[in-house]
């Protein structure tokens, strides 16, 4: 489907359930429940990277799933508020810089991906994962790309 603006996904124009559907045994045949406002964040962060396929590298998650991997017992997979995505030749820093001048989204930095959410933007809007630490900012902070920059200052020290 690359490349084809007529595609139409059984979520939203570009975006399929079969995407964001846990995938432990146990939820093969489960309800895919995907926020809306996520999936219309998804898409005007597609138009804004020209248009380029973003890959769901995580969607929803059962919450046992979610504890299998390690993730926050509370985390916004487990109600389908959160994606994990990557695009192919695009850094996740200028995925998340893209993100963070659509507004709305908490926004999570890894090596390979990027975590958004839709959840209000509390205790952090930002996040940095780098060799198993999260570095969060804190709330006040309103520029992703400085925060970036000094967390991977402290990384080179
Ligand atoms: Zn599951
Ligand atoms: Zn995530």
């Amino acid at each position: 489907m690359d490349g084809n603006n007529k595609s139409l996904g059984d979520l939203s124009t570009n975006f399929w359930k079969k995407e964001f559907r846990c995938p432990c045994k146990k939820c093969r045949r489960k309800k895919v429940r995907v926020s809306e406002f996520l999936l219309f964040k998804l898409e005007m962060l597609r138009m804004a990277l020209g248009n380029k396929p973003i890959i769901i590298n995580s969607g929803n998650r059962c919450p046992e799933y979610n504890a299998s991997i390690g993730g926050y017992p509370s985390s916004a997979h487990i109600i389908g508020l959160a994606a994990d995505v990557r695009v192919k030749g695009i850094k996740p820093i200028d995925i998340g810089l893209a993100a963070e001048k659509i507004g709305g989204l908490r926004i999570g930095i890894a090596r390979t991906y990027v975590h958004l959410d839709v959840r209000p933007p509390s205790p952090s809007k930002f996040w940095i994962y780098e060799n198993n630490i999260i570095y969060s900012a804190k709330i006040e902070n309103n520029d992703l790309l400085k925060f970036y920059q000094i967390i991977k200052g402290k990384e080179g020290e």
